[in-house]
């Protein structure tokens, strides 16, 4: 099971001290040795970061890159060669939060390919809308964010999809069991192989319902991944 903590723009070299906790817990408790970690902090804390966890069971990954994986006159930008040489394994790219700043599917689809160029992992974000929940769109939108995001990429080895409905991030609202389990197998049924993971307010509250659908792969955790303690709440209750 993957658990990946997406710190959003939060966070300081201090903030670097919480893993401490879950480090002594990942030793501590032999269950979550099929547990995948991986933290995606802000772009300021991915070098730290990474050195801090080298030589753990934790890897570290970015939240966005841009399209070229070549060095350019981008201001304010990084890209995904220069993620993997402070020592990023993986990148977040589609998240709603950055859709909604103007990221489309083709850019999308650019990202992911670069990502992929520089040998990173990708966790690939795909969600629908309230409004197109309302509309029964979903299994459409769903599918036009994978063709255009996915397009000419032969080799999805190194993609992890994330299905995050923007209507559940940050909102402590989840779907439905039933909703959820058929729409992860409607992504699957798209994509042989490929691991898929759920994100939208994971918490130690409905993580004991959400462990129970068998066909998630994992999580990606918002709000309750900078606090250690819920991390690992979430992480220790999937196992028990
Ligand atoms: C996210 O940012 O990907 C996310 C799922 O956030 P939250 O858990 O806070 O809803």
């Amino acid at each position: 099971m993957f658990f990946i903590a997406n710190w959003k723009m939060f966070g300081g070299l201090n903030s670097l001290n919480s893993i401490n906790k879950v480090l002594g817990f990942l030793k501590k408790f032999k269950s979550t040795r099929l547990a995948k970690i991986i933290y995606c902090p802000p772009n300021t804390l991915i070098c730290p970061m990474a050195k801090k966890l080298k030589s753990t069971r934790i890897d570290v990954g970015a939240q966005n890159c841009h399209k070229s994986e070549s060095f350019g006159a981008f201001t304010g930008s990084i890209n995904s060669s220069m993620l993997r040489n402070v020592g990023a394994k993986y990148v977040i790219i589609g998240h709603s939060e950055n859709r909604s700043e103007g990221e489309n599917d083709k850019l999308i689809n650019l990202k992911i390919k670069s990502a992929i160029k520089s040998g990173l992992k990708v966790i690939f974000c795909i969600g629908e809308t309230l409004k197109e929940k309302r509309k029964k769109v979903t299994n459409k939108i769903l599918n036009k964010q994978m063709s255009i995001g996915l397009k000419k990429i032969r080799n999805k080895k190194n993609i992890i999809i994330a299905y995050e409905p923007v209507w559940a991030i940050g909102t402590g609202l989840v779907p439905n069991s039933k909703d959820l389990r058929k729409t992860v197998d409607f992504i699957k049924g798209k994509n042989k192989n490929l691991k898929v993971l759920y994100g939208g307010s994971v918490n130690p509250k409905n993580i004991n319902e959400l462990k129970n659908i068998k066909n998630i792969d994992g999580f990606l955790i918002g709000g309750a991944s900078q606090d250690p303690k819920k991390f690992i709440d979430i992480i220790k209750k999937t196992y028990n």
